[in-house]
């Protein structure tokens, strides 16, 4: 094995393309080809070894984990919480600044 390096042309099948089209090698993991990018569309996805058949992946799964990678490079998504906090005093605002006087 390890016949594979960076940046080399193999075919692979382009979820995106649909066809068996030329990729470039983009992640290799222990000598194996991790991850290809279509030279077609520059979709880049794991390497299937040439095998569509199978449907593992959504269709917008590629770039869910693009957004996602995006997302996690800023921060981690911490929900913003949507409940708004109680007031226990009174804002200074709202007191009127005039007493009023009585007629
Ligand atoms: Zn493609």
């Amino acid at each position: 094995m390890g016949a594979f390096r960076l940046g080399d042309e193999l075919d692979d099948y382009c979820t995106r393309c649909h066809l068996l089209t030329n990729h470039s090698v983009v992640a290799i993991v222990e000598d194996a080809v991790k991850k290809v990018r279509c030279r077609t569309c520059n979709h880049e996805h794991d390497y299937r070894q040439g095998q569509g058949g199978q449907k593992k992946t959504k269709k917008a799964s590629a770039y869910e984990q693009v957004l996602a990678s995006v997302l996690a490079g800023k921060e981690k998504e911490a929900p913003v919480p949507a409940a708004p906090v109680r007031r226990r005093t009174r804002p200074a605002s709202l007191t009127p600044r005039r007493p009023m006087r009585p007629r």
